[in-house]
């Protein structure tokens, strides 16, 4: 087997002298051994697109770079990728905002990627194809005559069969994913709804070693977990601990934290409701227990997201009117980013990490939560059964977000353990992190693509 370049395409191109990033450290080690290219969008919008190609002399990936127009951006970007397949994919086909011209841009888009592609991949590079905002780039190759390996990863929940039909493209879009060679998921039930899709097609033929055909073309479909960078941001929480200024609390005050991007499928109303149960239903932690919630906007321009903003700022008022104090805030909340470093020292600070997302592909907050925690006093994380991670992390107490009496009984659970208990879970939870890690992640997807079989044979 051969060892081609790797050519990485994801929506946005890792920009800067010194990119970041979960998914440049995943692949620094890979473009180490066997060099490439990475490509995608420059983040600036032009009515003339123009691609630039630069080599860095400290990163062991040449880039490539397009521009998007104004009507590009607001079609394939703000529209196709997040107006409909994000809430489709997230369990929220209501929230779709369907119109042909998103759709129509979001193929030309991929369509003219695919060329720019074609015109920089040797033949025996292996094309790895990141999210959903790509999924038809490999029939987009192939109908330029790329033959290489084509893989591509999901970074978000698969949808069930019954929402692929709220499609207003359900055909075509089985067909994107056909063209792949490998396509990964983030869990084992996000594959079992691809296989499910696959077989409610009369063109799809499952193969008894799990893969499928449509036409001439087979793929594979398999679960890849992504990880973090688990020891590196064990040392960036410890540091950051020591050095920053704390959450200022009362004797005895203990804090839970949530962080995520203020997207409806994180949960977040659900989160301060089953928060204020807590307080309803244990009156003896009130004044000892507040919920930090930093969640920074995101894609304020959809609509969806302005309704979640204003539900979250009135439920917030609501809680803190009914149950505040003179020295004592019940839910503090930041509608800002906060540096990483900073987070990692709040994590640190949390005697809970509550994530609990309705729908998530795996949910990374989970696992920096507990990469962060000092190992001899270790808080607790409260999970939902609904993010990709709850397949990984069963040590955690494991919630349905749903159900707001859960909620609040494995919060309080979680505010008595023992610190036994708690450091029994806390070892068996980074073992899991510290060995399916963002390396091992990128490893294994990668030797799997380079292992398919090509072609029918
Ligand atoms: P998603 O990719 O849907 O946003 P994840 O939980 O998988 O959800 O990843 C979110 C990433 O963004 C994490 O690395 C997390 O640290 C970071 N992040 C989330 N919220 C904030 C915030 N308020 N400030 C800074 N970083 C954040």
């Amino acid at each position: 087997m051969g060892k081609g370049r790797l050519v990485v395409v994801s929506n946005r191109l890792p920009l800067g002298p010194n990119p970041s990033g979960g998914l440049v450290v995943a692949l620094r080690d890979a473009f180490d051994e066997a060099g490439g290219i990475w490509v995608g969008t420059s983040g600036r919008q032009s009515e003339t697109p123009k691609t630039r190609f630069d080599s860095h002399p400290g990163l062991p990936f040449d880039r490539l770079s397009f521009d998007l127009t104004k009507t590009e951006y607001e079609h394939y970007y703000l529209g196709y990728s997040n107006s409909v397949l994000w809430p489709l994919f997230h369990g929220r086909a209501d929230l779709m905002e369907t119109r042909s011209r998103f759709l129509a841009d979001y193929r030309a888009v991929n369509a003219r990627l695919a060329q720019m592609l074609a015109g920089v991949v040797h033949r025996d590079d292996v094309i790895w194809v990141q999210d959903y905002h790509l999924l038809p780039l490999a029939q987009a190759l192939r109908a330029t005559g790329v033959s290489n390996r084509i893989g591509f990863f999901l970074h978000i929940p698969f949808p069930a069969l019954y929402d692929i039909m709220a499609l207003p493209n359900s055909e075509e879009f089985i067909g994107w994913l056909a063209a792949y060679d490998l396509v990964g998921l983030q869990a084992r039930r996000d594959v079992a709804r691809l296989l499910e899709a696959f077989r409610s097609r009369p063109d799809v033929e499952l193969m008894p070693d799990g893969s499928a055909k449509l036409g001439e073309q087979r793929v594979e479909a398999r679960s890849f977990p992504i990880g973090i960078d688990a020891a590196a941001f064990a040392r960036e929480a410890a540091k950051a601990f020591e050095v920053q200024p704390r959450v200022p609390l009362e004797p005895g005050e203990r804090l839970i934290i949530g962080v995520d991007r203020l997207d409806y499928s994180k949960g977040i109303p659900n989160r301060f409701k089953a928060f204020r149960r807590l307080l309803e239903v244990h009156p003896e932690l009130n004044g000892l227990v507040s919920l930090l919630q930093i969640a920074p906007p995101t894609r304020e321009e959809v609509a969806a997201y302005q309704d979640i903003r204003s539900e979250l700022e009135q439920l917030s008022g609501q809680i803190n009117g009914a149950y505040a104090d003179l020295t004592w805030t019940p839910i503090r909340y930041i509608h800002r980013a906060v540096p990483r470093a900073r987070l990692a020292g709040l994590y640190r600070q949390a005697a809970v990490g509550l994530v609990t997302p309705l729908a998530d592909g795996m949910n990374l907050v989970a696992k920096e939560y507990v990469a962060a925690q000092n190992t001899e006093d270790p808080g607790v994380l409260v999970l939902s059964d609904f993010a990709g991670a709850a397949e990984q992390m069963e040590d955690a107490l494991l919630v349905n977000p749903f159900d707001l009496d859960q909620v609040a009984e494995a919060l309080a659970r979680a505010l008595k353990m023992p610190k036994g208990e708690r450091r029994a879970r806390h070892e068996a939870l980074m073992e899991g992190l510290l060995t399916q890690d963002i390396t091992w992640w990128s490893r294994k997807y990668l030797a799997a693509l380079r292992g398919v079989p090509r072609g029918l044979e």
